[in-house]
C-alpha cells in the first residue's frame, strides 16, 4: 500500500457516493486518466469479493461496473477460498459456498459477469490473476478485521504501481470512515453521528445493468459439489445446519417473504418476542446473511423504515441493532487493533479485571468442559448446546442477558482465558461467527467494552454481572431447557443419518 493514508475517491462521474470509496493505491497508468485514481490500463476491472457476497445491492460491484464502463473494459468477480479462515468449519463454509454457487449463476444470468474462484492464499492468487488478465484496477469490499487488512496491504505491495486498488464500504449503511474517524466510546457516542448522516446514505441503490464491454476470455467451470463435499469432510466436526437456507434469494425471503418473512410476518412482535428465548423466530435471524454479505444491511434498513408508521417501536429497536450496534462493532475493530484481547478494553475495565483476576472462583472449568457443556448450570449448558447443535444461540441469552459469556468469565482462571475461550467457541459454532459483532459481543460481555462500570463484586470487579436468578425472573427457564433438548435431539438424529448434500436440503424442509 502506498505510504500515504488512503484517500477518498474524488470522482464526480461516479454513481457510488465518493465517500464510500477509498483509494488504497493509485495507479501510474490511471493518473493519466481524467477521473483520478481509477484504472483504465486496458485490462478488466477485477472485483475481489470478500465480505459482500451478493449481486444485489452491492456498492462494490456497482463501483466495479461503473469504472469498467468508464474505461470501456469488462468486469470480472474473483473470490479466494482460503484453506483456513479463523477456524471456520463445514457449518460456515458450506453455507458460504452454497451462497456463492447461487451468486455465480445470478451474476452471469443477470449481468453477464464471470465469477472466478481461487483456492489458496489471496496474496498470491489475486495478484497472479490481475497479471493474467492485465487488470489495472482492483476493487475490493471493506472489512475491519486485521487479517483482511493485512492481505490487502500485501496485495497492494505485490502488484505495485501498475494496479489501482479501490476499497468500497459495501457493508455499512454509513461508510465506516465517514461515520467516525476515531474509536467510539459507546453506542451513545456513535448514535448521534450515524443518525445525522442517515439522510445522506440511507437511500435506494441505483439500478445496475450489464457492463458495456463483455468478458471474452474463458468462463470458469467450478466444481461446487466437490468443493462442498471437501469442506464438509474436513470440517465435519461442526456440520451444516438445516434451518437456515443459504444464498441471496433465501436471505430476501427471510427479510420479506410472504410465508414467514421478518418484516412481513414477524416484525410487529419484535420488540417483545426478541426477549423470549423460546421463540427463535422472534428475532430477525438475518445475522448469517448479513455476516456473509448475502443481504445488504442498507436494504434491510430501507425496507424496515417503510414500515415505521405501522410498527414504530419494533422498527426503531431493529434499526438500533442493525445500524448503530452493528456499525459500532466495525468501528471498534477498525480503530482498536487489540479488538479481541484484554488490551483492547478501556483502562477502567482492564484495571478492575486485573484487580480481581486472583479472586477465588467457586467453579473453574476447562475449555473442553465448557465446549462439551459439562457445567453444573443447566441453563448455561442449554445455551452452549443451542449454539453447538443449532448454530445460533438465541439473542436473549447471547446478547441481551450476556449470560453465556459472563459465566465464562466467572468460571475460568482469568479474563484473558475467558475471552479467548468465548471467542473460540463463538467462532467455531455460530453460523455468523468470525464477525466484528462477535468480537465486540465477547469484549462487551467480558471486558465491559461499550458499557459502563457497575457495583464492584468478586471476580467481575466493576464489569456488569448476570446470574441465574436474574434469568429466572426474566423468562421461562424450564421451557427454554426443554426447547433446547428438542433441538439437540433433532440435530443428533440428523447427524446419525449423515447430514450432507440432499440430507441438508431435506432437513431444511423439515425444520422450516
Ligand atoms: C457474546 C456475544 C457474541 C456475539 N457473536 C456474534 C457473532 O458471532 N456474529 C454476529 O453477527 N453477532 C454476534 N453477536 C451480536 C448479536 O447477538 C447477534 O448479532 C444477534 O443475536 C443476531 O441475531 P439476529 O440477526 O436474529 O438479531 P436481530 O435482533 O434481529 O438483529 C438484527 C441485526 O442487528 C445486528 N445486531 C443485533 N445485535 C447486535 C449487537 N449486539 N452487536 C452488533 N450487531 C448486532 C446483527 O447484524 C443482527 O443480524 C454477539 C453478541 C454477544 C453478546
Amino acid at each position: 500500500m502506498s505510504s500515504d493514508a488512503p484517500q477518498i475517491i474524488k470522482r464526480a462521474c461516479s454513481v457510488v457516493p465518493p465517500t464510500r470509496q477509498l483509494v488504497l493505491q493509485g495507479s501510474k497508468r490511471s493518473n493519466q486518466q481524467q477521473c483520478g485514481g481509477g484504472g483504465g490500463g486496458g485490462g478488466a476491472v477485477v472485483y475481489w469479493m470478500f465480505r459482500d457476497q451478493r449481486v444485489r445491492d452491492n456498492w462494490a460491484l456497482i463501483h466495479a461496473v461503473d469504472q469498467a464502463n468508464h474505461f470501456k473494459v469488462p468486469v470480472v468477480v474473483a473470490f479466494n477460498l482460503f484453506d483456513q479462515f479463523l477456524g471456520a468449519k463445514a457449518r460456515q463454509l458450506g453455507f458460504m459456498l452454497r451462497g456463492l454457487q447461487e451468486l455465480q449463476c445470478s451474476l452471469m444470468e443477470t449481468l453477464q459477469i464471470p465469477f472466478f474462484l481461487f483456492q489458496g492464499e489471496a496474496v498470491e492468487t489475486i495478484p497472479d490473476f490481475l497479471r493474467e488478465c492485465g487488470a489495472s484496477l482492483l476493487v475490493t469490499d471493506f472489512s475491519p478485521l486485521r487479517e483482511v487488512r493485512k492481505w490487502k496491504e500485501e496485495i497492494c505491495s505485490r502488484v505495485g504501481d501498475s494496479v489501482a486498488v479501490h476499497e468500497v464500504d459495501a457493508h455499512n449503511v454509513v461508510p465506516l470512515w465517514v461515520a467516525s474517524q476515531k474509536l467510539e466510546y459507546s453506542a451513545r457516542t456513535l448514535r448521534g453521528k450515524i443518525n445525522k448522516l442517515l439522510p445522506e446514505y440511507l437511500f435506494d441503490y441505483p439500478k445496475i445493468t450489464s457492463p458495456q464491454m463483455k468478458w471474452e476470455g474463458e468462463t470458469p467451470v467450478i466444481d461446487w459439489e466437490g468443493l462442498i463435499a471437501d469442506v464438509s469432510r474436513k470440517g465435519a466436526e461442526v456440520p451444516e445446519v438445516g434451518w437456515c437456507e443459504p444464498g441471496e434469494t433465501a436471505a430476501m425471503e427471510v427479510l420479506l417473504g410472504s410465508k414467514d418473512g421478518f418484516l412481513t410476518k414477524r416484525l410487529k412482535n419484535y420488540s417483545s418476542d426478541r426477549n423470549n428465548p423460546l421463540k427463535p423466530k422472534g428475532l430477525s435471524c438475518l445475522s448469517p446473511y448479513l455476516h456473509f454479505g448475502q443481504i445488504s444491511a442498507q436494504r434491510c434498513a430501507l425496507e424496515a423504515r417503510n414500515l415505521r408508521k405501522l410498527h414504530t417501536q419494533s422498527v426503531d429497536a431493529f434499526l438500533e441493532e442493525l445500524i448503530v450496534r452493528r456499525e459500532l462493532s466495525d468501528n471498534f475493530c477498525y480503530y482498536q487493533p487489540h479488538y479481541d484481547s484484554l488490551l483492547g478494553a478501556w483502562e477502567w475495565a482492564r484495571k478492575t479485571l486485573m484487580d480481581h483476576a486472583g479472586d477465588k472462583r467457586e467453579h473453574v472449568y476447562t475449555k473442553e468442559q465448557l465446549e462439551s457443556a459439562k457445567t453444573f448450570d443447566p441453563l448455561w449448558n442449554a445455551s452452549q448446546l443451542e449454539m453447538v447443535h443449532h448454530g445460533k444461540m438465541h439473542g436473549f441469552m447471547r446478547q441481551l442477558l450476556m449470560y453465556w459469556a459472563k459465566k465464562i468469565l466467572e468460571w475460568t482462571t482469568g479474563p484473558e482465558e475467558a475471552l479467548s475461550i468465548a471467542i473460540y467457541l463463538n467462532d467455531k459454532y455460530e453460523l455468523d461467527g468470525r464477525d466484528p459483532s462477535g468480537y465486540v459481543g465477547c469484549m462487551w460481555s467480558i471486558c465491559g467494552v461499550h458499557d459502563q462500570g457497575w457495583r464492584e463484586r468478586p471476580v467481575f470487579g466493576k464489569i456488569r454481572y448476570m446470574n441465574y436468578e436474574g434469568c429466572k425472573r426474566k423468562f421461562d427457564v424450564d421451557g427454554y431447557l426443554a426447547h433446547v433438548k428438542r433441538l439437540v435431539n433433532g440435530s443428533k438424529k440428523r447427524k446419525g443419518e449423515g447430514i450432507a448434500g440432499e440430507a441438508v436440503k431435506e432437513s431444511r424442509r423439515s425444520e422450516s
